[in-house]
């Protein structure tokens, strides 16, 4: 007895909680990775879609510890949701567990700038281990740091890393187990305190209004939280933390600090500084006067910058740079995209020759095998854009990129680096919306995904290709300008209007935000790191694989059941009997052949017909007919969802024109023109193009973009909101242009 309950009691109730922490691009991650070794899991923050990774971190004592990675901030003054959920994480605010130390991560280039959050997380007593990251490039100019100052005037653990190459990793676990073991070492034995009374009476009063949970009877943690509170009232729309009743306080000692002349923000602010500025030349050993090194490295990284971010030479280079990415996403992944389409295709007639007849062989060939298909065929483009995103960032191109797009991008409500994605928008949605990953605010990033899938994917080409070249004329409007090509231009402008339109609207409305202090940090150039590069690749592949590759994979089958089911066994029995006449007559086996393809391609036709999804076509008609579309384009835009490509091949079937793609397309068009209503009009005008086409440009009708989506925000909010939004627009601009075309005599 005494044996076991003694074991018990050494069970630890929850493991320590550390929480890594610090300003965006400190290198935060990269600790983070190294100290767990990035087997992290994925999960949201309570209540609200950004993402935290936490993981688990075994120390040198054995000891097992959970970790935390915080987004990003500049500061603990919150302005955004990000900035708010670091203070949330760091102060343990309720929902949120305390953490028992928090390691902070700073950039040794930027120390002064990086200290002023250490401070404020310091103010709140909670214990604090320092890492002072990126060494090398501080070594690289020359400087150094003084860290028995640095531990002195601070009063905590600190310790200097160089991440990338996983340099003072163990110094940092070891100072992380004696801190756990010994939080006192890790709390300071001062506080920075506000100077002038009446700033003091401000805090004091705020400081009466918090929630007893905050202040948890430690009155300097509490007046820490109160200064918070008074610094980050400029954001009360994003801001949920903050009770109504702080609020109100806050907002009333501002005003009144404001008509009496006292900037509450800049005493505060300005303070801190002051504290850190004082202390800098301590902590900071500089080059001595006879190595010019370090100069010699800045004036390099300065002088590629006059070149790169010059106004037009630098335009110019960044346009080349975009064009090659862009090239690489449109035609180079072409092979790579055609070899997997390809091999699927030989894997699925294989099974069929393996497989007995039956519904097993019709479910593997024609569901399992194209389902993990459609997921494994957006692997080229999802590794091409990472590695040309691994490169950017890594170089520090990644920076030059958001500043010189930052005004224009800004301009329609979204962020520099958004240029990034919404270019790789036009080859594919999917790896584009992956690519959001490199802005830090999830603002930015989920109202970028709100208009990535407008622009014109490479999936809408074919469609826009077949529905021109049947339903418009090989020739010349005004004699010179071929009316084909024109029409797929105005449908690359028309996406991206539209796109930008979106994003000015959806950025005034649902995602209007506090502006946000343009902190554009250019560090220094340097040769990208391929460990990191490729890292980042497969981490990307592996999270689609797992997140949005599942339910692609589960759509792809659902769609499958849904066109080939139910089954009919008359109609079986029909086709079976024919191929049993064309095998008993005596004919040349090629001749044989096309017969027998004939006759599947009838049943399938037949079969497609009458499945469920066609049933959902006609269902859907009354919806549609005012766009000018029938049943069978009902059952065309229902396969679309798969990939809008296979609009074609479903429309092929819905014809029995056989496959699409190929020379049986030539025949679907055929068909498409001789295609007749009831009274004898044709289906297909050129007016019922234009609206099918419009409808393509603009209807969300991609499952594998909503499920990168629904992988990336972890909710169905975003995704359910996309898909209304653009079901609307496409619906309305369509039955625009159908009826106003009819109105017009067009068709
Ligand atoms: P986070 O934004 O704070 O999470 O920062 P990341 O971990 O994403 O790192 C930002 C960039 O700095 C990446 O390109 C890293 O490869 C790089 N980096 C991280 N640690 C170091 C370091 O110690 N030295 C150098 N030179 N680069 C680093
Ligand atoms: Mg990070």
């Amino acid at each position: 007895m005494t044996v076991a309950s003694a074991s018990v009691t050494r069970i630890p109730v929850r493991r320590p909680l550390v929480v890594v922490a610090g300003n965006p691009n400190t290198g935060k991650t990269t600790v983070f990775n190294r100290l767990t070794g990035a087997e992290y899991k994925v999960a949201n923050y309570p209540g609200v879609t950004v993402e935290r990774h936490s993981a688990t971190l075994a120390l040198p004592g054995g000891a097992v510890v959970d970790v935390l990675d915080v987004p990003g901030t500049y500061s603990l003054s919150a302005r955004s949701r990000e900035e708010e959920l670091a203070i949330q994480t760091v102060a343990g605010l309720e929902p949120f567990e305390s953490p028992d130390l928090v390691v902070l991560v700073a950039d040794a280039t930027q120390l002064s700038r990086n200290l002023y959050m250490v401070l404020q997380v310091l103010e709140l007593g909670v214990p604090v281990v320092l890492a002072v990251n990126m060494v090398d490039m501080l070594e690289e100019r020359g400087q150094s740091l003084d860290l028995a100052s640095i531990r002195r005037e601070l009063g905590i653990p600190v310790v200097e890393t160089t991440a990338l190459r996983g340099r003072g990793m163990d110094e940092l676990k070891q100072e992380i187990e004696r801190a756990l073991a010994d939080p006192g070492r890790a709390r300071p034995g001062w506080r920075w305190i506000p100077e002038d009374p009446a700033l003091l009476a401000d805090v004091q009063s705020v400081m009466q209004t918090l929630p007893p949970g905050w202040v948890r009877g430690n009155p300097e943690r509490g007046r820490a939280i109160a200064i918070w509170a008074l610094l980050s009232l400029d954001a009360q729309d994003e801001l949920e933390a903050i009770p109504d009743a702080v609020r109100k306080v806050v907002e009333k000692r501002r005003s009144a600090a404001a008509e009496q002349g006292r900037p509450i923000d800049a005493e505060i602010i300005g303070g801190r500084y002051a504290w850190i500025d004082a202390r800098m030349p301590l902590f900071l050993r500089e080059p001595d006067a006879k190595r010019d090194t370090p100069n010699e490295r800045r004036t390099l990284t300065e002088r590629i910058d006059a070149v790169l971010l010059h106004p037009t030479a630098g335009f110019a280079i960044f346009l080349i740079v975009m064009g090659i990415v862009f090239q690489s996403l449109f035609n180079w992944a072409d092979p790579a995209i055609h070899g997997i389409e390809n091999l699927f295709s030989l894997l699925a007639s294989s099974s069929r020759a393996w497989l007995p007849t039956g519904i097993i062989q019709e479910f593997v060939g024609g569901g399992l095998i194209a389902g993990v298909g459609s997921v494994v065929v957006f692997l080229p483009q999802i590794l091409l854009l990472f590695f040309f995103i691994g490169l950017m960032e890594d170089s520090g191109y990644m920076a030059r990129v958001a500043f010189l797009m930052d005004r224009i991008m800004r301009a329609m409500g979204l962020h520099g680096r958004a240029f990034v994605p919404m270019l790789s928008g036009y080859a594919c949605a999917v790896p584009a919306i992956l690519a959001t990953r490199t802005m830090e605010r999830q603002r930015d990033r989920t109202l970028t995904m709100m208009v990535i899938p407008l622009m014109t994917c490479s999936a809408r080409l074919p469609v826009y290709t077949l529905i021109i070249g049947t339903l418009f004329p090989p020739s010349k409007a005004f004699g010179l300008l071929p009316v084909q090509g024109l029409l797929m231009i105005g449908m690359y402008l028309f996406s991206t209007l539209t796109a930008l339109v979106a994003a000015i609207v959806l950025s005034r409305t649902l995602f209007r935000g506090p502006p946000v202090p343009l902190i554009l940090e250019l560090p220094p150039y340097r040769v990208p790191h391929w460990p990191s590069v490729v890292r980042m690749m497969w981490l990307r592949t592996r999270s689609f694989l797992e997140g949005a590759g599942t339910i692609i994979l589960l759509c792809t089958i659902a769609l499958w059941l849904l066109l080939s089911f139910p089954r009919n066994s008359a109609q079986k029995a029909r086709f079976e009997a024919e191929r049993a006449q064309v095998v008993a007559r005596d004919l040349a086996a090629g001749e044989q052949g096309v017969r027998l393809a004939a006759i599947d391609v009838a049943e399938g036709s037949e079969r497609m017909r009458s499945s469920y999804g066609a049933s959902l076509g006609r269902a859907l008609e009354p919806a549609i007919a005012p766009l000018g579309f029938d049943w069978k384009i009902g059952v065309g835009l229902i396969g679309a969802f798969a990939a809008r490509e296979v609009f074609i091949s479903t429309m092929g079937v819905v014809y029995g024109a056989g496959d699409a793609r190929g020379s049986g397309s030539t025949t679907l068009r055929e068909r498409i023109r001789a295609e007749m209503r009831a009274d004898g009009r044709p289906v297909y005008t050129p007016l019922v193009g234009l609206s099918l086409m419009i409808f393509f440009a603009l209807a969300c009708q991609c499952m594998s973009t909503l499920a990168a989506i629904r992988r990336e925000t972890r909710s169905w909010r975003w995704p359910l909101f996309l898909f209304a939004y653009m079901g609307v627009l496409a619906w309305i601009a369509s039955f625009a242009v159908y009826q106003g075309g009819r109105w017009l005599g067009l068709a």
